[in-house]
């Protein structure tokens, strides 16, 4: 086993033990296949009042402009699938935002995957993301093999689904790099068909202003009518495309604690929600993701959804 062989095992067998799903790497570089791709949905609007997306153009499609002397992607995944789940007959918060906020929970494992590869590899210069700088991280993951981008537009593997969350450290070192599998959506159209907003428009291009997680997280102005009624009973983010998906049938509940939900989070009703004051979202959303919206922005969703 030469050098490079010896560290990319290391790293990999590493990630495992802080408990990633997996890991799977690429040569740092310029994201041909993307770059039309990004560009045509930015011109089309489709990322409605996300203005950041149109920011850094150049460096969300090649690494080597974000990170000094990058040579290596390495994309890692972390299941946050839950073992139990809302019912059916409440609003309903993406499963991703049930435990603790993820960039915490992921920034820590990612900091102890980088000191391990400074403690036995070296001097080793890059930065860890999580969903917070311009990194295409599902096409990261898709280059590097870890799934294919599904006609949703998320990762999709057929060994565990989608429900993960896809992390980067972006690193100056050479490595062994991983290959791209094969897309199995074959003829399906579960997710475009299910789709409360109609808002996957052609297979792989989600149109995120018409997208129910920009409407109840991204959008701070008031909800626009014409989507009245088709949340879906959706509060915060949605999972329809997911919940669809049959590759989902082989997702495995997680193991890490600090996903877990509130004990109160998944008992309460419509009502609840309905009456939720700002001391029982404080208790109930504590460290969670769904903080983002504040309480004022929950009550919003809430309020349009009666
Ligand atoms: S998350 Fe919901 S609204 Fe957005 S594309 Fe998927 S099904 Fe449609
Ligand atoms: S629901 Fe079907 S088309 Fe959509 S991502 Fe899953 S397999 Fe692909």
């Amino acid at each position: 086993m030469n050098l490079k062989e010896k560290y990319t095992k290391q790293i990999k067998d590493e990630a495992k033990r802080l408990g990633f799903m997996s890991c799977g790497i690429s040569k740092a570089g310029f994201l041909e296949e993307e770059a039309p791709r990004l560009e045509k949905w930015l011109k089309n609007n489709m990322n409605g009042k996300m203005q950041y997306m149109e920011n850094h153009f150049d460096k969300r499609l090649d690494p080597r402009l974000l990170v000094d002397d990058s040579k290596s992607v390495i994309s890692l995944l972390l299941n946050y699938y839950p073992e139990e789940q809302q019912n059916d007959d409440t609003y309903k918060i993406s499963k991703y935002a049930y435990g603790q906020d993820y960039h915490h929970v992921i920034k820590g494992k990612l900091r102890k995957l980088q000191e391990f590869i400074s403690e036995e590899i070296g001097e080793v210069s890059g930065r860890a993301f999580v969903d917070s700088a311009p990194v295409l991280d599902k096409a990261w993951a898709a280059k590097s093999g870890l799934g294919w981008i599904g006609k949703h537009s998320n990762l999709l593997t057929q060994k565990v689904g989608s429900f993960y969350f896809i992390a980067e450290l972006i690193l100056d070192l050479d490595l062994e790099y991983d290959h791209a599998v094969t897309d199995h959506c074959g003829s399906c159209t579960a997710c475009i068909d299910a789709c409360p907003t109609q808002a996957i428009v052609e297979p792989c291009v989600v149109n995120g202003s018409k997208c129910i997680s920009y409407f109840t997280i991204e959008l701070k102005d008031e909800l626009p009518l014409e989507v009245k009624g088709k949340f879906d009973d959706w509060a915060f983010g949605c999972d329809v495309c997911q919940d669809v998906c049959p590759w989902n049938r082989f997702s495995k509940p997680h193991n890490e604690p600090l996903f877990n939900p509130h004990p109160d989070l998944l008992s309460l009703t419509k009502k609840d929600w309905e009456e939720i004051t700002e001391d029982v979202f404080r208790k109930v959303f504590q460290k969670s993701a769904v903080k983002r919206t504040k309480y004022a922005g929950l009550n919003r969703n809430i309020g349009f959804l009666k």
